[in-house]
């Protein structure tokens, strides 16, 4: 009988909706999931034989952590470098480390994304409260200042302008922040970019994605927009999953402008919520992707069986869950969250045509 020398599981760090959603698309394939979260009710905990509920700074439970997997993937980019180098000394991680740098930071993204030619925000790193007053008066009265590290879901950010400077009430630690120029753009649109060992880059057709309060409420396949911009966008992001030795999957934000320019938004080496349509609109989703690029599984032609609608259900909307279980064409996830709270992500659904 043939055994195969990769026989363990794949390691997850992190064990959010993300997490259980990567560990599903793995148990299809016959790929056991081992996750790593410090939350004792973390919703991959409901479908995982292993889980290591332990911190992320616990060296010794990571190395432990390692031993048993095959390689190491994770759901999330603010995971503490530390814990990254230390599960790297044993297994292999995807998509990637330099990606994951690069994705902490909002200043160190903007500068690589416009070192390779491609646009992004007009935007300034801030070293105190006068580079904020500055940059208003000199580009624009409505800007936007987020915290370099550490934000998501819109979290750490303040739209400012110069007649409401004193909302920064705060102390501006130099280098700890940047500010952008508020974008008026047309659209908002995502690609899920895909790279396998070999080199080979595909994408998936943009989607467009709709936010409130920095939140992403609703994404719809496919976006609106011409085929060149459509194209376009793809580009922008097989040129950054090229530059980044990723194996597996990035996913690019972008801002369509009105005279459908494309500039990046930000980047997110993992699958991403605007990408959970994939599951009911293609052959392979965004995590059947991930995980068959990480064991060097083939990744045929992505077919587009049809449109798809993704609502996400937060806190304050998440029993609406109820009603749409009984439509024919809505497909609910729920992702079994202990704790309901306000803008907090409980679960998504396809509806689907
Ligand atoms: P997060 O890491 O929280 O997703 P983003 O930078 O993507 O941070 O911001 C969240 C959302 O806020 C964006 O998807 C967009 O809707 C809005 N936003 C962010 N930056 C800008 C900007 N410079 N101009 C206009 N809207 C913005
Ligand atoms: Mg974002």
């Amino acid at each position: 009988m043939q055994r195969s020398n990769l026989n363990k599981y794949l390691g997850v760090i992190g064990g959010g909706q993300l997490g259980k959603m990567i560990g599903l698309a793995a148990a299809n394939l016959g790929i056991k999931s081992c996750f790593y979260d410090p939350d004792p009710d973390a919703p991959a905990k409901n479908i995982s034989t292993l889980f290591f509920n332990e911190k992320y700074d616990n060296k010794i439970k990571l190395l432990e952590f390692a031993n048993k997997c095959d390689f190491i993937t994770y759901e999330f980019e603010n995971i503490p470098m530390d814990c990254l180098k230390a599960v790297r000394k044993k297994k292999k991680i995807y998509p990637g480390i330099k990606a994951l740098q690069i994705s902490q930071d909002r200043h160190l993204e903007k500068s690589f994304i416009t070192n390779l030619g491609i646009k992004v925000v007009k935007y300034e790193n801030i070293k105190n409260f006068y580079d904020i007053e500055n940059f208003l008066k000199k580009n624009t009265k409505k800007g936007i200042l987020k915290t370099r590290k550490l934000g998501y879901d819109g979290k750490g950010q303040v739209r400012i302008e110069l007649s409401n400077l004193q909302k920064i009430n705060f102390h501006i630690k130099p280098n700890n922040y940047i500010i952008e120029e508020l974008v008026r753009f047309k659209k908002e649109i995502s690609v899920i970019a895909i790279r396998e060992k070999n080199g080979r880059i595909k994408t998936f057709e943009p989607s467009e994605n709709y936010h409130k309060h920095g939140i992403l409420r609703k994404t719809i396949f496919p976006a609106s927009i011409s085929k060149n911009c459509a194209s376009k966008a793809k580009k922008i992001a097989e040129k950054i999953i090229d530059s980044l030795d990723i194996v597996g999957i990035l996913a690019i934000e972008m801002f369509v402008l009105k005279d459908e320019d494309i500039i990046v938004n930000e980047i997110a080496p993992r699958p991403h919520n605007s990408g959970h349509w994939t599951i009911d609109g293609c052959n392979l989703s965004q995590f059947d992707v991930l995980v068959r690029t990480i064991y060097n599984m083939p990744i045929p032609k992505i077919i587009y069986k049809r449109k798809c609608k993704m609502i996400n259900l937060l806190g304050e909307n998440f029993n609406e869950y109820k009603k749409y279980l009984s439509k024919k064409n809505h497909r609910v996830y729920i992702y079994g969250k202990t704790k309901i709270k306000k803008e907090r992500k409980m679960g998504h659904v396809n509806i689907i045509d």
